[in-house]
């Protein structure tokens, strides 16, 4: 009988001999034995490595809401400016045209192109299949109406607690790549009409996903509480001249997805309430902007 090769004794030397040797051999490729808090745990992928299955949630790395409009463009910016490495996330969820999916990769490959400093941190693209909620919103499709303008400046394709959705997937995939930081472009003052933009939502929301994946999320709005005009001016104070640029002739933000006419703001139809509300911020800012200019001219020896 094979047992009776080795006295119990043996075996247990030679158990504890190959438990060393599987030790040593991941510490040696890994780095580490060890479990802390907010390691994740996933089945393995190497009997001896288990790096890539104990993801870290890192404070520093972050998640950008990239739709590819104005306001995600410039959120993408203030991220790339504070953390070490930035990753972005889109939807797909049957938007009428496909320009800001486009435009969004436009805008990615032009920042690792033309911002080094940047470009470095830029990491992977995510675009999420968020088609169901088309079965959910208000659209031509199941009313066999033409898309329209409510009174809020809302389109009727808009889907109540649509961020929330968008946040719940980003917060599963800042998961899964160890993002500690989700960072949104929502906004409070030009947007009082979505619920779901709110700094009171999202502090719930916050607080929900971290308790939720039982990690600690931030969940950053740096545009909150900006207008238009200062949210091109936040793009300026980040990217100069450089990323207004890049942000007028990339960026995306009317309904239509019209690219066809370009105006000194960017590309749009001109009067859709989203390039209204671009059009209004671009020459408020401007008009403050040209104004700062010449007042530092006059200051200027
Ligand atoms: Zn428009």
């Amino acid at each position: 009988m094979g047992w009776e090769l080795f006295t119990r004794d043996e075996l247990a030397w030679r158990a504890l001999g190959l438990a060393g040797l599987i030790g040593a051999t991941r510490l040696l490729r890994c780095g580490s034995f060890g479990f802390t808090k907010n390691r994740l745990w996933s089945p393995p992928n190497s009997p001896f490595c288990f790096r890539e299955s104990f993801l870290v949630i890192e404070p520093k790395h972050a998640l950008v809401l990239f739709s590819g409009g104005q306001d995600s463009t410039a959120c993408l910016a203030w991220a790339l400016s504070r953390y070490d490495r930035v990753e972005t996330i889109g939807f797909d969820y049957g938007q009428r045209h496909r320009v800001e999916l486009d435009q969004r990769l436009v805008i990615l490959d032009a920042i690792r192109a033309s911002m080094p400093q940047w470009g470095n941190k830029l990491g992977d693209d995510h675009l999420l299949d968020l088609g169901l909620l088309g079965q959910i919103s208000d659209t031509a499709l199941t009313r066999d109406t033409a898309i329209a303008m409510a009174e809020s400046g809302l389109p009727t394709t808009f889907v109540p607690g649509r961020n929330l959705v968008f946040l719940t997937f980003a917060g599963a995939l800042a998961y899964r790549r160890g993002l500690g930081v989700l960072v949104g472009g929502m906004c409070e003052t030009d947007y009082s009409g979505y619920p779901d933009c709110r700094r009171a939502t999202l502090d719930a929301m916050e607080q929900s996903l971290s308790l939720g994946m039982d990690v600690s999320f931030k969940l950053a709005t740096p545009l909150m509480y900006l207008t238009k005009a200062q949210t091109w001016d936040l793009a300026f104070a980040l990217g100069g001249d450089a990323l207004i640029d890049l942000t007028v002739e990339h960026s995306h933000t009317c309904y239509t997805g019209d690219r066809s006419m370009r105006h000194d703001w960017g590309y749009g139809c001109g009067t859709c309430p989203a390039c209204e509300l671009r059009a209004a911020g671009w020459q408020q800012w401007q008009a403050q902007h040209q104004g700062q200019a010449v007042q530092g001219a006059r200051v200027a020896p």
